[in-house]
């Protein structure tokens, strides 16, 4: 196998290459696994965490656990990837590799949920998910996967932002920062609340406190290489974006109302002071 290894999800938004050739190919048929694939089982296969670059774009990761996160493309939803925390050791999906047909698969992990219906016959070595307690890479751990049937703790939130006109507030969202509108509300012809959503940032636009028109304060992380594309972008249309500080640097956009949106700029890129 020549190196490096390289693989992909769908929509080719995010690519990796791998500098080592990955070992240990499973099968893993545990209930976390089934349900971060929604499939009966996950191939994936694993290498040093130092030896895998991520060559275009880059995975979201879920924290499927308090112990361990998992990659994926936040386009295409393809699974790329699972790591413990405090491992290093970093595992890709068999079937998101160029070349799958050359990683086979060496044993099967988690047996204990293995799907009563499927038929594999393989003959390889099977084991169960062990006491999670043993395993200094799982100890504590938490699942911080939605369980079926059962209510989920996570607090959804999204950000009212007061404007005086419904309808001129989501002509801008959309057409100058690039947002999509989820659902509106109208009453008597007039749009009242609408919501718009841009990557994972939802606003709630409404129309209902009048004396708080254009005081929302929006925080808004984005990895560098990301802003910089967004500030360009936003200045290449001649949207006007402004410099200003919270102890460290930030991107000031403020929308018709004077609401503003605020894009802090790493910490780390300057020294602290
Ligand atoms: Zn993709
Ligand atoms: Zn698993």
């Amino acid at each position: 196998m020549t190196l490096p290894i390289t693989g992909g999800c769908q929509c080719g938004a995010v690519r990796y290459a791998l500098r080592a050739v990955p070992g240990n190919a499973h099968f893993c048929h545990c209930r976390m696994c089934q349900r971060a694939v929604g499939g009966p089982f996950v191939a994936l296969t694993s290498m040093a965490r130092t030896e895998i670059e991520w060559t275009r774009g880059a995975p979201a990761f879920f924290q499927s656990s308090s112990v361990a996160k998992r990659g994926f493309c936040r386009d295409c939803g393809t699974p790329l990837s699972f790591a413990y925390d405090r491992s290093d050791r970093f595992s890709v999906t068999v079937g998101s590799l160029d070349h799958p047909e050359d990683y086979p698969i060496e044993r099967h992990f988690g047996v204990e949920s293995k799907m009563p219906w499927l038929k594999l016959g393989d003959g390889l070595p099977e084991e169960e998910t062990g006491d999670v307690e043993a395993d200094p890479r799982t100890v504590g751990m938490v699942d911080l996967q939605g369980q079926a049937g059962t209510a989920m703790e996570r607090w959804y939130t999204r950000s009212i932002v007061p404007v005086a006109d419904v309808t001129t507030s989501i002509a801008f969202y959309v057409t100058q920062l690039g947002f999509t509108e989820a659902w509106r509300h109208e009453d008597d012809g007039q749009c009242l609340v609408a919501q718009v959503a841009r990557a994972g940032c939802e606003l709630i636009l409404s129309s209902q406190w009048p004396a708080r028109v254009g005081q929302a304060l929006i925080f808004i992380s984005l990895d560098l290489e990301i802003l910089a594309a967004l500030r360009q972008d936003l200045e290449r249309r001649g949207v006007a974006v402004a410099d200003g500080r919270w102890g460290y640097p930030l991107m000031i956009l403020g929308d018709p109302d004077g609401n503003q949106l605020l894009f802090p700029y790493p910490s780390d890129t300057e020294p602290h002071t």
